[in-house]
C-alpha cells in the first residue's frame, strides 16, 4: 500500500461542524468521502460529506492552493470523473485542504460559506460508470451457492486460482433511494419441464463492498498487483439484486446475465482508499492445503495489508413494518475480512490480460458472507433457497423479498486508536412487476 498515515487521520481532530464530532456519525472529519448533490433548482455538482452537511467542493476550493485548488475545480462537474482523472496526488492533497478547511483547530472562510444541509438536496450517482464487473471473492458465497445449484460441486476447480467475475451492466446502475421494478424472466420450476415468462419469483440481494477506479490503465499493459492500490480512487456499498429463479436457468454456460442485469444499488458517498488507510488487515488466510496464488497475484505487501475490515450489515423492512413505523429488521452482519481475494489481486487479475481500466469503472466483490448462519449476505443462503423463511417482528415471513420491500446496507469501520468511519446507507424498495 502507497497511501500512508497522516495528519487528516488523526483521531484527536475535530470539526467547526458540531455533527461531524458526534461518537455515531457516519461522516467525522477523518471520513470527507465524495459524492455528487443537487441543490434544489441547481446543477447537480460534487460534495464531501461531513456530519449533517455536504461541502460544495469547487466553492470550498476558492480558499485552496496549488493542486488542491485544481482539483477542487475539477469539482464543478455532474460526475466525479473529472477529479479521479488528475490522479492521486491531487486526491490526497485535495483531501488535506479539506481537513484543513474543516478543522475546528484551522477553518476556512472558503469551507464556512460552501456548507450545505444534507437534508436539503438530491444525492446522485457519483460517477459516470463506463463498466461495471462483478467479481465472486468470498469463499463462503461461492461454496453456499454453489451447493445449492450443484450439490455434487459446489466450489469449481478454478475457483482458488482464478479471481472469478462477470460483466454487469453499468446502465442500470442507481443510487440509493431510486425503487425499481422486480423484473420478469424465463423461469422454470423443478417440477416442469419447459420454461414461462412472468416476474420473478426469487428475488434477492446481495451485500456487497463496491470500488471505482479513479486512474486509468493502458490497453495492452496489465497492472501489476504492487500497483494495483494506486488505481483505486475510493469504495461504497453495493446491492447487485438478484433473480434467482432466473439465474437458476440462464447461467450455464455464459454466467448471469439477466437475472442481475436489471437493477444494482450502490451507496452516494464514495469513501476515499486514502481515508480507509489505518483499516487495512492481512489478506485473507488460506486454508492450509489451498494453492498459492499464481506469480502475477501474489505480493508480499498485499499479503501483509491487502485485506480490509469493513463491517457491513443488512436490514429489512416490509410494507406494512413501514407503515406501523417499525424498525427494520437486521437479517445479517459480516465483513469484508472474509474474502478470499483481495481487491488489489481481483483488480490485477482483471488487466492481467491487458484489458485497460477506464475512469469510473465499478467493480464490485461480489456477495460478501462470512463462515457462520449469521454471516450470510444474500437471502438465497440466509434461508436456504427459500426454504427457512426470516420471521420479521409483525410475524411476516421471507424465503425472498416481496413487492413494496425495502432493503437496506450499512457499513462502518472501527479499530482502536481511530476515528469510526462510516459508508452511509445503501437502500431501494421494490416495486411490483411492470
Ligand atoms: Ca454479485
Amino acid at each position: 500500500m502507497t497511501i500512508t498515515l497522516n495528519e487528516t487521520h488523526d483521531p484527536a481532530r475535530r470539526s467547526f461542524v458540531d455533527s461531524a464530532n458526534l461518537p455515531d456519525s457516519d461522516f467525522p472529519i477523518q471520513n470527507l468521502p465524495f459524492g455528487v448533490f443537487r441543490p434544489p433548482g441547481q446543477q447537480p455538482r460534487v460534495g464531501v460529506a461531513i456530519g449533517d452537511h455536504i461541502v460544495d467542493v469547487a466553492e470550498a476550493g476558492a480558499g485552496f492552493g496549488g493542486l488542491a485548488a485544481e482539483a477542487a475545480r475539477a469539482c464543478r462537474a455532474p460526475y466525479l470523473n473529472y477529479l479521479m482523472s488528475l490522479g492521486p496526488q491531487a486526491w490526497s492533497e485535495l483531501r488535506l485542504a479539506l481537513s484543513r478547511g474543516l478543522s475546528a483547530e484551522y477553518g476556512g472562510a472558503s469551507v464556512r460559506s460552501a456548507l450545505v444541509p444534507m437534508a436539503d438536496v438530491e444525492l446522485l450517482l457519483p460517477a459516470a460508470i463506463p463498466n461495471f464487473t462483478d467479481f465472486f471473492a468470498s469463499v463462503f458465497h461461492a461454496t453456499n451457492a454453489g451447493r445449492m445449484f450443484r450439490p455434487d460441486s459446489p466450489l469449481m476447480p478454478n475457483y482458488k486460482y482464478v479471481p472469478v467475475a462477470y460483466h454487469s451492466r453499468a446502465s442500470s446502475i442507481r443510487p440509493s433511494g431510486a425503487a425499481f421494478k422486480r423484473p420478469c424472466g424465463q423461469r422454470k420450476p423443478p417440477n416442469e419441464t419447459v420454461p414461462n415468462y412472468g416476474p420473478s419469483r426469487n428475488l434477492d440481494f446481495e451485500l456487497e463492498l463496491g470500488f471505482y477506479v479513479g486512474a486509468p490503465s493502458e490497453l495492452g499493459r496489465p497492472v501489476p498487483i504492487g500497483k494495483a492500490a494506486e488505481h483505486i480512487f475510493g469504495f461504497c456499498l453495493l446491492n447487485d439484486w438478484s433473480a434467482r429463479d432466473v439465474q437458476a436457468w440462464e447461467y450455464q454456460p455464459l454466467g448471469p446475465f439477466l437475472a442481475k442485469s436489471f437493477a444494482t444499488t450502490v451507496s452516494p458517498w464514495v469513501v476515499t482508499a486514502e481515508a480507509l488507510a489505518p483499516f487495512h488487515t492481512a489478506a485473507f488466510a488460506r486454508p492450509e492445503g489451498d494453492p498459492a496464488p499464481l506469480p502475477y497475484l501474489d505480493d508480499a505487501d498485499d499479503r501483509a495489508h491487502g485485506g480490509l475490515d469493513i463491517s457491513l450489515e443488512v436490514y429489512m423492512a416490509t410494507e406494512s413494518m413501514r407503515r406501523a413505523g417499525s424498525a427494520p429488521l437486521r437479517v445479517t452482519q459480516t465483513s469484508t475480512a472474509w474474502l478470499y481475494w483481495t481487491v488489489a489481486q481481483m483488480l490485477a487479475h482483471h488487466t492481467s490480460n491487458g484489458c485497460n481500466l477506464a475512469v469510473g469503472d465499478l467493480m464490485g466483490t461480489g456477495t460478501i458472507s462470512g463462515p457462520e448462519k449469521a454471516n450470510l449476505g444474500s437471502l438465497l443462503e440466509l434461508t436456504l433457497r427459500g426454504t427457512e423463511p426470516l420471521v420479521m417482528p409483525n410475524g411476516e415471513k421471507r424465503g425472498f423479498i416481496e413487492d413494496g420491500d425495502e432493503i437496506i446496507f450499512r457499513g462502518f469501520c472501527a479499530k482502536p486508536g481511530f476515528a469510526r468511519l462510516g459508508f452511509g446507507e445503501c437502500r431501494a424498495v421494490v416495486l411490483p412487476a411492470a
